[in-house]
């Protein structure tokens, strides 16, 4: 058996490990062996691995110290070596610093602990040999301190109390008339040490342990122990990191920034992480811990002279207040400059990527302690990829994987100022239903959308009744609902912002007001809301315009070039179509014909069918019907000129057209010329347990052949009638909610039936395909019996997830958050298409249906057409094209690029 590694060293230029060792070193820890390869100096130390986190999870911290103890004995003793200290030595000591390192970089969410091997006599040592004793001793508080917190557990008692730490060191400061830490004398901070140790003692009844082992294994343990704190949890599930990864713990010699006017300590970036630049920029302190910088209790210094004086225009301190008081590195040490310099210029090359870097300048000598690909806006996720690409730095591919799919929307929406953004108070937060920001009045009705010039529309849900309304609103916030709710998928289809589901809103129509914990809004009050966040803010908050810039386009080029699916646009008007059309749509996947059934007259037309009570009625409505369906679909065709459009027959239950509110009844009942009783009868008639499993989809088609019959006409006649004007029209007409293949059929030959009418009627012919929506299990279980007709299938996930899981779309959003929370899901299925259980239909349907015909055209129309994973999932089981709304066709171009990419 081969004995199991745990351990890996790192120093003066040798490493046991390599980047491509981030799985078991964690990013920070092969990046550190990584640096010491290529030559950048990096303080000595070693890297326990991340199956260590799994083992001490398993196995408990004696054990796992038993399995651990020769290896990191050994890597002591090599860092030792390098450093000619000796751990634990009262008078040549060796101090360490222990932090966590994940493969996934997760900034500032597990612990840390520095100047490790420190007591009561090791500081002595500290002082003589450092020469100063301000030093030694407020490295031992620091010690002390952060050890207490860290893995002794000595927090606040509860969140109203101050940390019990602070709490001592302020009424030092106060018994001492004294503002800041730097302050302190050395017997204050003697002072400090042992008053810190006393309330250690007191808290955890625990000594504060003196031997430098003992010191070092409670600090691996707290780091491991961190990866299940709560902000590591939290951040795991925003970022979607596994829980099983576990972390990596680094060890290594300190390093200090703070013994004096030469030594400093700092972060840099390579290049501009909010804008790509290829500027470097940072920011550093003179005699400063890392900590420092990020404190906020000294102004940071910025690393260059440009970036110094950039710093100084916006803060508005003269030049001369500049140089004197906050000098760039480039001007206080030149020399150390020099070499950061040329150490981030080599080590941006040697990872083809912005390095984001933590430095510290140890009395005139420059140590590295981290390099890491930064993290950067969407904005500079595109220039870098291309700026890259352009130098030669990276190929087409690599560029192209560089760029997060989701992270275009940022540069498609309006988006909030900076500086507004940072003073915005948070009143409640919902669901991030549609990306962008929007500021506005609230209106409660959708039919006042127009009251304000800018109305932000509030309701509990909305219907297909708000549609204009939504129109107009610059944004929308629910209380209900969840991602694929009404207001959700209608939003985003409009490129609209809106938040759904924020459940702390409590709304009076009545008042024309909602209460969010306590605060009231009226009609008129500013609110505002971030769409990609979910977050409502109070009062106005200015955004602006994204900036699309020529990189954009590059990318979208880029990405046609590898991608093997088209992508299609679900679109219910010309001009989404269109929108889409500009951005790449080549075209539509779904046009939701109800839609076009609420403007203006239509309305009431659609109103009278379903009122009629007989065939005859419903044929007299209809053909009032006809041409308004017609006219839209001849502008949608037109759009989408020399591309497919899919439209679909009517699909939702009839209830959603008729009023539910009594005025909007009463209304009804005067326009038709009958008793507001009727349209009571009528709406109650149509009410179902299940609306969704009721009386909709294909069921309505066939119940009511009219309809189909109506809606054929239009469509056939619309591509006729754009035909003799010369337009390229490619109608597909799709069947939605089949469960069996006779559904299927029957519509089929309603519509095959309408087609020849008319061509006979118009003595010409079109080409159209029929076809239909696979989001019934069993249309998917016998997808062969059905292609054996239908010329396309497109799945409805939206639906197949409703039916798969047999959660309801509409009311899922009440538990899903929970279900995600406590981990028994991993992510919302109406968002991600769920690959294990809805995948399998998805994959057997496309596979059974192409068995029985063999040029059967697949593709997706559910929410999850726009979802990364998802277009990814739908490559690989080899469909033809993905279908999303407009602002999210290049995420998906993009994403089935990667695909494409990632599979060859
Ligand atoms: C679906 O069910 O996935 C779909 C696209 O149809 P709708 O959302 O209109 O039900
Ligand atoms: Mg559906």
């Amino acid at each position: 058996m081969t004995k199991v590694k745990r351990v890996y060293s790192f120093g003066n230029g040798k490493a046991e490990g390599k980047t491509e060792m981030k799985n078991l070193l964690g990013g920070k820890g092969a990046n550190l062996a990584e640096m010491n390869l290529i030559g950048v100096p990096v303080p000595p130390g070693f890297t326990i691995t991340t199956d260590v986190c799994e083992e001490y999870y398993q196995l408990g911290k004696e054990k796992v110290i038993e399995l651990l103890k020769p290896e990191v004995e050994e890597a002591i003793k090599n860092i030792e070596k390098l450093t000619n200290t000796i751990f634990g030595d009262k008078k040549n000591p060796c101090l360490v610093s222990v932090r966590s390192g994940a493969r996934a970089s997760m900034p500032g969410m597990m612990d840390t602990v520095l100047n490790l091997g420190l007591n009561d006599e090791v500081v002595e040592g500290i002082a003589i040999k450092s020469g100063n004793h301000r030093f030694a001793w407020d490295s031992y508080r620091r010690f002390v301190q952060m050890y207490g917190d860290v893995v002794l557990g000595m927090k606040p008692e509860s969140k109203e109390d101050i940390d019990p730490f602070e709490e001592i060191m302020e009424n030092l400061k106060e018994s001492k008339g004294i503002d800041n830490d730097t302050d302190f004398s050395v017997e204050d901070l003697k002072e400090l040490v042992i008053k810190f140790k006393s309330a250690v003692k007191k808290q955890t009844g625990q000594d504060f342990p003196t031997d430098s082992y003992e010191q070092l294994w409670g600090s691996v343990m707290a780091v491991f122990n961190s990866w299940h704190n709560n902000r590591a949890i939290v951040y795991r599930r925003m970022e979607n990191i596994p829980d099983e990864w576990g972390t990596a713990v680094n060890v290594q010699a300190m390093v200090y920034g703070n013994m004096g006017k030469n030594s400093a300590t700092g972060v840099a970036f390579t290049r501009d992480a909010g804008t790509g630049e290829n500027i470097f920029n940072g920011e550093y302190l003179i005699d400063a811990q890392g900590e420092d910088v990020v404190a906020g209790i000294r102004t940071p210094q910025q690393i260059t002279l440009e970036g110094s004086k950039r710093w100084a225009t916006l803060a508005e301190v003269s030049e001369e207040q500049r140089k004197s008081k906050f000098p760039s590195l480039e001007e206080a040490m030149p020399e150390m400059y020099k070499q950061l310099n040329e150490t981030q210029d080599r080590l941006e090359k040697h990872y083809s990527d912005m390095q984001d870097l933590e430095f510290t300048i140890q009395d005139g000598k420059l140590w590295l302690l981290q390099t890491r690909n930064g993290k950067r806006t969407g904005a500079a996720m595109i220039k870098l990829a291309v700026d890259m690409l352009n130098e030669g730095m990276i190929d087409e591919k690599t560029s192209l994987l560089r760029i997060e799919p989701n992270k275009l929307d940022e540069l498609l929406h309006p988006i909030f100022d900076g500086a507004a953004i940072n003073k915005a108070v948070t009143l409640a937060k919902g669901l991030p239903a549609s990306p962008g920001a929007a500021t506005g009045r609230i209106i409660f009705f959708a039919d006042e959308a127009d009251k304000y010039e800018d109305s932000i529309l509030v309701r509990i849900e909305t219907s297909p009744e708000d549609l204009e309304g939504m129109n107009i609103a610059r944004g929308i916030l629910t209380a209900k609902g969840g991602m694929t709710s009404h207001a959700a998928v209608v939003a985003r289809g409009m490129g609209k912002c809106c938040v759904s589901g924020a459940g702390a809103i409590k709304i009076n129509y009545k008042n024309r007001e909602m209460n969010i914990d306590g605060k009231i809004l009226k009609e008129g009050d500013w609110i505002s809301l971030n769409g990609s966040t979910g977050e409502v803010y109070d009062s106005k908050v200015d955004t602006k315009d994204p900036e699309m810039s020529g990189d954009f386009g590059i990318v979208m080029k880029l990405s046609d070039k590898y991608a093997r699916m088209h992508v299609r646009t679900n679109a219910d008007t010309p001009h989404d179509a269109r929108v889409a059309r500009d951005f790449g749509a080549q075209g539509i996947g779904l046009t939701r014909t109800e839609h076009m059934f609420f403007e203006g007259e239509r309305i009431k037309v659609m109103r009278e069918m379903i009122l009629a009570n007989d065939e005859e009625g419903r044929r007299n409505a209809l053909n009032r019907l006809l041409p308004y369906q017609r006219e839209d679909f001849e502008g949608i065709l037109e759009a989408m000129e020399g591309f497919g459009v899919t439209i679909r027959l009517l699909d939702p239950p009839l209830h959603e057209f008729v009023p539910h509110e009594e005025a909007n009844q009463k209304d009804m009942a005067d326009e038709m010329g009958i008793s507001v009783q009727d349209v009571k009868d009528m709406v109650e008639s149509l009410s179902e347990f299940n609306p969704m499993l009721g009386h909709r989809g294909c069921r309505l088609g066939n119940t009511y052949p009219e309809i189909t019959e109506m809606q054929a006409r239009a469509i056939i006649e619309a591509a006729i009638n754009l035909k003799k004007k010369g337009v390229d029209a490619r109608p597909e007409i799709m069947v939605p909610l089949i469960g069996t293949v006779k559904e299927y059929k029957m519509q089929e030959d309603i519509i095959r039936e309408t087609a020849e009418k008319v061509f006979k009627e118009k003595g010409e012919k079109i080409d159209y395909l029929v076809g239909t929506m696979i989001e019934i299990p069993r249309a998917a279980l016998t997808a062969d019996l059905v292609a054996e007709y239908a010329e396309f299938f497109s799945f409805g996930t939206n639906d197949l997830t409703q039916m798969t899981f047999g959660y309801s779309r509409d009311d899922a959003g009440k538990f899903l958050k929970i279900y995600i929370e406590k981990g028994l899901l991993k992510y919302d299925p109406f968002q991600v298409l769920d690959q294990e259980g809805v995948g399998q239909l998805v994959k057997m349907g496309t596979e059974k249906g192409r068995s029985t015909n063999k040029n059967l055209k697949v593709g997706i129309c559910g929410e999850h057409g726009g979802e990364p994973t998802s277009v990814e999932f739908c490559d690989s089981v080899g469909m033809d094209y993905v279908s999303c709304s407009p602002f999210r066709v290049p995420i998906a171009r993009l994403a089935a690029a990667q695909a494409s990419i990632k599979k060859n």
